[in-house]
């Protein structure tokens, strides 16, 4: 398993465009990568799809809704309704 430090490492050193395919809950600030980089047409070049294989195994997927929030926080907010 990677730890925090590796992946601020890996962010920060190795592939700091990496950083624009990263989604931050803007609620909890959970992070993970954009579901748009799963899509067919994203791997069409190899830096793209070296970039994918590192951030899928560093995150998961992470979907956020219109204002910035994960799945997590939107269900929460949904239960104190
Ligand atoms: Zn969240």
């Amino acid at each position: 398993m990677d730890s925090l430090e590796d992946k601020r490492y890996f962010l920060e050193h190795i592939n700091p465009k990496a950083k624009r395919f990263l989604n931050t809950c803007s609620h909890c600030g959970r992070q993970g990568y954009r579901p748009s980089i799963e899509e067919e047409g994203f791997g069409e070049d190899g830096k793209r799809r070296f970039m994918r294989k590192v951030l899928q195994r560093h995150y998961g997927p992470l979907p956020l809704d219109e204002s910035g929030r994960c799945e997590v926080c939107v269900g929460l907010a949904r239960k104190g309704d």
